[in-house]
Protein backbone atom coordinates (compact mmCIF):
# COMPACT_ATOMS: atom_id res chain seq x y z
CA UNK A 1 0.00 0.00 0.00
CA UNK A 2 1.76 3.63 -1.22
CA UNK A 3 2.32 6.21 1.29
CA UNK A 4 0.49 8.65 1.32
CA UNK A 5 2.85 12.15 0.47
CA UNK A 6 3.31 14.14 3.10
CA UNK A 7 0.97 16.52 3.59
CA UNK A 8 1.81 20.59 3.09
CA UNK A 9 1.55 22.66 6.45
CA UNK A 10 -2.09 22.72 7.27
CA UNK A 11 -2.52 26.12 8.31
CA UNK A 12 -1.49 28.39 4.60
CA UNK A 13 0.74 30.89 4.88
CA UNK A 14 -0.25 34.36 5.36
CA UNK A 15 -0.33 36.36 2.11
CA UNK A 16 1.27 39.46 3.55
CA UNK A 17 0.41 41.43 0.24
CA UNK A 18 -3.39 41.58 1.45
CA UNK A 19 -2.51 43.05 4.53
CA UNK A 20 -1.02 45.76 2.96
CA UNK A 21 -3.08 49.50 3.05
CA UNK A 22 -4.86 50.14 -0.17
CA UNK A 23 -2.03 52.48 -2.75
CA UNK A 24 -3.04 56.13 -2.61
CA UNK A 25 -5.39 56.58 -5.18
CA UNK A 26 -5.00 60.55 -6.31
CA UNK A 27 -7.85 62.23 -6.96
CA UNK A 28 -8.89 62.43 -10.67
CA UNK A 29 -9.38 65.96 -10.98
CA UNK A 30 -5.37 66.24 -10.82
CA UNK A 31 -4.90 64.64 -13.82
CA UNK A 32 -6.98 66.51 -16.18
CA UNK A 33 -5.79 69.20 -18.81
CA UNK A 34 -7.77 71.53 -17.04
CA UNK A 35 -6.17 71.30 -13.81
CA UNK A 36 -2.70 71.38 -15.37
CA UNK A 37 -3.65 74.54 -17.29
CA UNK A 38 -5.13 75.76 -13.85
CA UNK A 39 -2.38 74.89 -12.53
CA UNK A 40 0.02 76.76 -14.68
CA UNK A 41 -1.67 79.85 -15.23
CA UNK A 42 -1.78 79.70 -10.65
CA UNK A 43 1.89 79.51 -10.44
CA UNK A 44 3.10 81.72 -13.79
CA UNK A 45 0.74 84.45 -11.81
CA UNK A 46 2.73 84.49 -8.58
CA UNK A 47 6.34 84.19 -10.45
CA UNK A 48 6.79 80.65 -9.57
CA UNK A 49 7.15 82.19 -5.47
CA UNK A 50 5.36 80.85 -2.75
CA UNK A 51 2.68 83.06 -2.32
CA UNK A 52 1.72 81.86 1.67
CA UNK A 53 2.19 85.19 4.26
CA UNK A 54 3.03 84.14 8.02
CA UNK A 55 0.14 85.20 10.20
CA UNK A 56 2.34 86.24 12.97
CA UNK A 57 5.28 87.99 10.70
CA UNK A 58 2.90 89.35 8.19
CA UNK A 59 6.61 88.25 5.64
CA UNK A 60 5.53 85.98 2.72
CA UNK A 61 7.24 83.03 2.60
CA UNK A 62 10.89 83.32 0.45
CA UNK A 63 10.54 79.52 -1.06
CA UNK A 64 10.44 79.84 -5.16
CA UNK A 65 11.44 77.79 -8.51
CA UNK A 66 14.26 80.30 -8.37
CA UNK A 67 15.78 79.27 -5.23
CA UNK A 68 15.69 75.45 -6.41
CA UNK A 69 12.07 74.79 -4.58
CA UNK A 70 9.36 72.51 -6.00
CA UNK A 71 6.22 74.97 -6.38
CA UNK A 72 2.73 73.48 -6.40
CA UNK A 73 -0.72 75.18 -7.35
CA UNK A 74 -2.30 75.05 -4.26
CA UNK A 75 -6.33 75.15 -3.76
CA UNK A 76 -6.93 77.70 -1.14
CA UNK A 77 -10.52 76.27 -0.32
CA UNK A 78 -9.60 72.29 -0.48
CA UNK A 79 -11.44 70.75 -3.44
CA UNK A 80 -12.90 68.49 -1.38
CA UNK A 81 -14.92 70.93 0.63
CA UNK A 82 -15.45 73.57 -2.78
CA UNK A 83 -15.15 70.94 -5.59
CA UNK A 84 -17.04 73.79 -7.80
CA UNK A 85 -14.24 76.03 -7.43
CA UNK A 86 -11.81 73.60 -8.10
CA UNK A 87 -10.77 75.51 -11.35
CA UNK A 88 -11.85 78.37 -10.34
CA UNK A 89 -7.89 81.08 -10.73
CA UNK A 90 -8.80 83.42 -7.73
CA UNK A 91 -9.17 79.97 -5.60
CA UNK A 92 -5.33 79.00 -6.36
CA UNK A 93 -2.48 80.05 -4.82
CA UNK A 94 1.39 79.01 -5.32
CA UNK A 95 2.91 77.03 -2.24
CA UNK A 96 5.70 75.54 -1.86
CA UNK A 97 5.92 72.07 -0.51
CA UNK A 98 5.71 72.50 3.29
CA UNK A 99 2.32 75.40 2.56
CA UNK A 100 1.06 73.33 0.20
CA UNK A 101 1.09 70.22 2.30
CA UNK A 102 0.08 72.10 5.16
CA UNK A 103 -3.00 73.91 4.08
CA UNK A 104 -4.21 70.07 3.12
CA UNK A 105 -3.56 69.08 6.41
CA UNK A 106 -5.96 72.25 7.91
CA UNK A 107 -8.63 71.58 5.38
CA UNK A 108 -8.81 68.18 7.13
CA UNK A 109 -9.00 68.81 10.21
CA UNK A 110 -11.41 71.55 9.47
CA UNK A 111 -13.64 68.96 7.73
CA UNK A 112 -13.20 66.49 10.65
CA UNK A 113 -14.33 68.86 12.84
CA UNK A 114 -17.41 70.21 11.00
ZN1 LIG B 1 6.10 78.58 1.41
Amino acid sequence: MARIPTLGPRVPTLDTRKAKPLPKKADPHYQTAEHEAWAAFVKRRAGYRCEHIDDRTGRRCERSQANGDRMYADHIKDIKDRPDLALDRNNGRCACNSHNTRAGIAARSRRMKS
